[in-house]
């Protein structure tokens, strides 16, 4: 489900030297591939400041997870900090004429505007900053979703783009939230951004009609309304934001509901709120009466997520992270217990946002009077093996989320390949096994060459 950035680092690494540093783990919630990995990078810190830079990155986590959403949230990030050492401190100041040796180059009054801070265009150096930090980032934390710079200065500034970058002063963490606004989550500024930069965003629309402006059911409160932008020079009365007191306009201020909303479904979109979930495709072996299904979620803070459970079309249990089914809740053949998952929070208005959002985990379970026949689960993903115990024909059916193949090989006891087919998508095949000799056999079910389960064939 997350997108990273695998490809543009494979190209940069192999012609960049690896640059490997000291990262600390700032805050862990579990896992990098199902959590959003800020990652900060060091600039204008000597190495002797290097242990400075770590309480100023852990008071810059702390502010941020203490400013909502990312309070509610907190669980769906990690943050991690590498120590980048710069051979002097601080940052460049063209109008002084303050030049210093710093790894990513950064200057104030960048493109000659008094408060920003920027890597790149320094007078100083013309190394393409920005392989460099990507090239750090790949060498280091190679699970990133966000790159943040921040630089050992105490005067005000700060920059979004590819890669926020802001001071270590007093305002440092709320530009760096500002600046994560637009680079994470799309957001846009709610003073004007200029013509260049005015499009329909989350917090950014031409629309008036209070009917249809896409926050209509924020309007009347939390001050939410539909104001026009003000400017000296453009277009700026063509557009309209959601709230006059926003970080993405006034950087003393939180987060309007707005852009809250439109966080929170961003941190859906690209994490999900089921970790693991038991039994998985890969421990189905074993088992028995009662089948325990359990649910590892990531929990919102206060707990939001609401689960449903329903077996065969009826509902089983709500708001449970485990149930347990035994021999008479299910009917002989097949049976499917599902578990969908929703975030039900209150800073979340959007229309239906329960049917577009929903997160589910299908187990199928082959009951038969001889005990149960398969369990298969998997995000989206169903594999059937029926009947079994077979004498002639044993069949193989396929749903899958993602489109893949699934590859099925039978093999013997001493491991003598019996049979390869592929199934696709949706698909149902059936194989005569009618002149194998009767006993156990195992059927190995792989997808991209990856290993799902294996199972006992019985041959009668
Ligand atoms: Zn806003």
């Amino acid at each position: 489900m997350k997108k990273v950035n695998f490809f543009i680092i494979l190209m940069l690494s192999s012609f960049l030297n690896a640059q490997v540093f000291d990262v600390e783990t700032i805050k862990y919630s579990g896992d990098d591939n199902n959590r959003i990995n800020l990652v900060i990078l060091s600039e204008g810190y000597q190495e002797s400041e290097l242990a400075d830079f770590i309480s100023d990155a852990e008071k810059f986590t702390s502010t941020m997870f203490a400013e909502a959403p990312f309070s509610n949230y907190t669980n769906y990030f990690n943050v991690y900090a590498v120590k980048v050492p710069s051979n002097e401190s601080g940052a460049d100041r063209p109008s002084t004429n303050t030049y210093v040796d710093t790894y990513f180059n950064a200057t104030h009054e960048a493109f000659g505007k008094p408060y920003l801070l920027y890597y790149e265009v320094d007078g100083y150096s013309t190394n393409n900053t920005e392989a460099k930090i990507l090239s750090v980032l790949a060498d280091n934390t190679p699970n990133y979703d966000v790159g943040l710079i921040l630089v050992n200065s105490p005067d005000y500034g700060g920059s979004g783009g590819s890669f926020p970058m802001a001071y270590n002063g007093y305002w440092g963490n709320n530009v760096i939230m500002h600046e994560i606004g637009h680079s994470l989550f799309d957001l846009k500024d709610e003073y004007y951004p200029g013509d260049e930069l005015a499009s329909e965003a989350i917090n950014m629309t031409k629309e008036t009609n209070t009917n249809s402006v896409k926050w209509k059911n924020w309007l009347n409160t939390n001050s939410v309304g539909i104001y026009q932008y003000t400017c000296d020079t453009g277009n700026c009365a063509d557009w309209y934001k959601p709230h006059q007191n926003c970080i993405m306009e006034k950087i003393d201020k939180g987060f309007c509901s707005v852009c809250k909303e439109g966080m929170v479904a961003r941190i859906h979109e690209l994490i999900s709120p089921i970790d693991s979930y038991l039994p998985s495709a890969s421990n189905i072996e074993a088992l028995n009466f009662p089948i325990d299904f359990s649910l590892s979620l990531i929990k919102p803070n206060p707990n939001t997520l609401e689960s449903n459970w329903t077996l065969n079309s009826n509902v089983f249990a709500n708001n449970l992270d485990e149930v347990s089914i035994n021999e008479t809740d299910l009917v002989e053949g097949e049976n499917t217990l599902i578990t969908a998952i929703t975030d039900n929070t209150s800073l979340i208005r959007i229309d239906d946002y329960e049917t577009i959002n929903i997160h589910t985990v299908t187990w199928s379970i082959n009951y038969s009077t001889l005990g149960i026949e398969t369990i298969s689960s998997e995000n989206n993903l169903s594999i059937k093996m029926y009947p079994n115990p077979t004498k002639n024909t044993i069949n193989f059916s396929f749903e899958n989320g993602n489109n893949s193949n699934l590859k099925i090989e039978i093999i013997s006891l001493d491991g003598k390949r019996i049979k390869t087919l592929s199934l696709k998508n949706f698909e149902t095949e059936s194989v005569n096994i009618s002149k194998l000799n009767a006993g156990v056999y195992l059927a190995n079910f792989y997808s991209d060459n990856a290993l799902l389960s294996t199972k006992k064939l019985i041959k009668q």
